[in-house]
Formats: C-alpha cells, sequence, structure tokens
C-alpha cells in the first residue's frame, strides 16, 4: 500500500531497521507472539525512543494491542497509547466480519475488515475517537504522532487510511 503510494517500505525485525525510518506500522498477527519476539530482540525500547522521537506509529490490530497501556492481560506491550483494549472482543477467527465505518477525516465510508480483532474500550481525554462501530464501539483513535486501528485497511484496496497515516508526517505531535 505505502509503495502503491509512491513511498518506500521496508521491514523492520530488528533494533537497527529502525534507523533512518520516518514512520512505522506495525501490522496485524499475535499480540502475545509480537511481545515475546520483541522483548527476544530487543526491539521495545528503541520503538518507544521512535515513538517518543515524534515519528508517527500505526498499530493495525494485534499492532493496536501492542500499542495500547493497557490490554487487560500480563503480556509485553510496548504502553504508548493511552488505551485500554479488549483483545478478540467480537470472538473466535470463524466471528471476524467486514463492515462499512464512517472514519473522522474521510469523506465516504470504509470498508473496514475485522480478523479477531480488539475493541478501544476506553481512551483517555488525550485520545482522539476516529471511528466507532453503529454502537459506539470504538476501532480507530488517535493520540498525537499514534494511530490504532482495530480493523485491517491493508486487506482492501482502499488507501485512504494509509493516507491518512502519511498525512501525520506532516503534521506535528500533538
Ligand atoms: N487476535 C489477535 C491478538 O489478540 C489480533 C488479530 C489480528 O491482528 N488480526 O493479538
Amino acid at each position: 500500500m505505502l509503495r502503491r503510494l509512491g513511498h518506500e517500505a521496508v521491514e523492520v525485525r530488528l533494533p537497527q531497521h529502525l534507523d533512518d525510518l520516518d514512520a512505522l506500522i506495525m501490522p496485524g498477527g499475535e499480540s502475545t507472539t509480537f511481545g515475546k519476539l520483541a522483548v527476544r530482540w530487543g526491539l521495545i525500547d528503541p520503538i518507544r525512543r521512535f515513538a517518543a522521537s515524534g515519528k508517527p506509529i500505526w498499530g493495525t490490530c494485534a499492532g493496536l494491542i501492542f500499542l495500547a497501556k493497557d490490554v487487560g492481560h500480563d503480556q509485553p506491550t510496548l504502553g504508548l497509547m493511552d488505551v485500554r483494549v479488549v483483545r478478540n472482543a467480537f470472538g473466535r477467527q470463524i466471528d471476524s466480519f467486514i463492515t462499512p465505518i464512517k472514519v473522522k477525516g474521510l469523506d465516504a465510508p470504509f470498508r473496514a475488515v475485522f480478523i479477531r480483532a480488539p475493541i478501544i474500550a476506553e481512551v483517555s481525554p488525550n485520545v482522539e475517537v476516529l471511528a466507532q462501530l453503529e454502537d459506539g464501539t470504538i476501532v480507530a483513535a488517535r493520540q498525537g504522532n499514534l494511530l490504532g486501528t482495530s480493523f485491517h485497511p491493508e486487506l482492501t484496496n482502499d488507501t485512504r487510511m494509509h493516507e491518512l497515516f502519511l498525512s501525520m508526517l506532516a503534521q506535528p505531535a500533538r
């Protein structure tokens, strides 16, 4: 998606891969595995420093869980975003679904893909809610240079969420 938008994208697996990056996306997957591998390969503090430098970080799904301060489980996370997430909040893998959602800053609904997704159950006042399901469930939020989404924008052809994230490169962290 980033390449389609004209940006260079590289994989980050080790701390040194963060050098010279302007922004970081942490994708979906399994957040407990992220935590274990991040601890093993010494990524936690380098990513925290990356965030503290004001560079944009976007966590989708497990990436959002990995960003969150409160995940309700004893698992290693970055603990950067002032949100409480609930993992697997819609049920099991088979309960995954796709639904259009309204996202603040986007002109038309976004087709959101939820795969055994977390929800954002609580946000601090410094966190801006960007998208909610019809029942009010928060599924996207921003805190300064941090963006979190419960769903998987990379699984659609719609580049608008990626553009929204890239626009954070130009905006100073709030
Ligand atoms: N269920 C996963 C977790 O709790 C997240 C799933 C996903 O990233 N699609 O970490």
